[in-house]
């Protein structure tokens, strides 16, 4: 059976350096399937979809509420042709029934251990319009690696260089974020993987540079360890989200080959402060995921912020705004407030102001979103930082000679010819 899964496009943020990272949604879901289905996937942020190549079944994935609009149109095109159409992923759950419009099914939850119950509907002509599975996690050591295969990867370069590969070793998250849906989609119980099966997925990555995009890693100080420890010998280099910060965890984050973390900066505290001087110390890099628009903010407090970010070095800085996601306590209380003032989804790329900010207007906010990216980017610009992050990847590599030949030529250009040759 011919199965073609969809990635719908969207715009990248005005202001973000455009790259493509390989999706990790649709890799993880194909690692599902029954054996019997063979996929044919399509990124449509780098590839076209061809509507009359027949096919048998289409898959859409959506990550993001910016891509919801185009999935939509994607469904009733090859709906209208009589092909029927699936939909799963984070933006799918986020967006069950307005998606279930343009559906012939909808998948919520994790499809571990339940797309043998769906293709074998699809066969028999039963399919049902909504698989909910939300609350019906399974376990986590159904995860399976994922499949990379299917991932036209000479697309996934940045000016040659090979993009880093997304993995997981754990979902949920025990937190529970003012603007963050994971609780909603993920759970609040933290989920490791068992270690040996994120160790192995790992090291069949035939990339050396990693994302690691757990949601936050700083969940179970005992597993975070144990995991960094099991990484060394890998000799990996990568990104992830937060690491919790504590001397003996960053030790062996920065032994396990941590190049760089986003972390959330939400305001000038000693605590902040401290943290990424931290991180620093130990050679670990911080791109600073900046939002702007919270109840307390105000015009003053955001340009202090945006000081405190010079002030404390970030690499790199991304800025967005308050954004109310469906599903999310920020939605829940807007929406109560009647402060959300659009309901267009494509309004919601956290680069547009789409609610009634607390202490300005939402045009004063949008222009101090200008403000942030201008100010911090001033002196040096964003892709000046970034080829200094780079730098600080190449020089690991090259100190535990995992540097691949392939990247010589842009460390030479980064570098000089010297340098990178040593
Ligand atoms: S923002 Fe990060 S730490 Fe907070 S709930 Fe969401 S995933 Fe967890």
């Amino acid at each position: 059976m011919k199965f073609r899964l969809i990635y719908p496009k969207w715009p990248k943020l005005a202001r973000q350096t455009e790259f493509h990272l390989p999706p990790h949604g649709p890799v993880v879901f194909a690692a599902t399937l029954p054996e019997y289905v063979t996929v044919d996937f399509i990124d449509e942020n780098l590839e076209t979809i061809d509507f009359d190549d027949p096919v048998d079944f289409v898959g859409i994935s959506m990550m993001l509420t910016v891509q919801v609009q185009r999935g939509w149109e994607i469904a009733d095109t090859y709906r209208k042709k009589g092909v029927k159409v699936l939909f799963g992923g984070i933006a799918t759950m986020l967006h069950a029934a307005e998606t279930m419009l343009h559906a012939d099914a909808v998948f919520l939850g994790e499809a571990e251990g339940r797309m043998e119950e769906v293709f074998t509907d699809f066969r028999q002509g039963t399919l049902k319009p909504c698989y909910d599975y939300l609350d019906a996690r399974p376990d986590i050591a159904l995860v399976g690696t994922a499949r990379r295969d299917i991932l036209n990867r000479r697309l996934y370069n940045h000016k040659g260089v090979q993009m880093v590969d997304l993995v997981h070793a754990s979902r949920g998250c025990r937190f529970n974020c003012y603007p963050c849906a994971v609780s909603y989609l993920g759970g609040r119980e933290f989920r490791p993987r068992p270690i040996d099966k994120a160790i192995a997925e790992m090291a069949a990555i035939d990339n050396n540079r990693l994302f690691i995009v757990d949601n936050s890693l700083a969940q179970d100080t005992a597993w975070e360890m144990e995991l960094f420890r099991e990484m060394i010998p890998l000799k990996k280099k990568w990104c992830s989200h937060p690491i919790e910060d504590k001397p003996e965890v960053l030790d062996l984050a920065a032994q396990a080959g941590a190049w760089y973390v986003y972390q959330a900066v939400f305001d000038t505290s000693d605590y902040i402060r401290d943290r990424i001087k931290r991180y620093h110390d130990h050679g670990i890099g911080v791109e600073g995921t900046i939002l702007l628009g919270l109840d307390d903010h105000t015009e003053d407090s955001i340009k202090r912020l945006i000081d405190f970010l010079l002030e404390i070095e970030l690499d790199l800085a991304e800025f967005t705004v308050l954004t109310p996601f469906p599903h999310t306590k920020a939605y829940d209380d807007l929406h109560k407030q009647n402060r959300i003032l659009s309901s267009h989804w494509e309004d919601y790329s956290a680069d547009q102001v789409v609610f009634q900010p607390k202490h300005m207007t939402p045009d004063r906010l949008q222009q101090l979103l200008d403000y942030a990216w201008n100010t911090f980017y001033q002196d040096e610009s964003q892709n000046m930082k970034m080829a200094k992050l780079f730098q600080q990847v190449v020089k690991k590599e090259m100190a535990d000679n995992t540097f691949k030949p392939r990247n010589r030529e842009l460390a030479r250009q980064t570098f000089g010819k010297g340098q990178a040759e040593r």
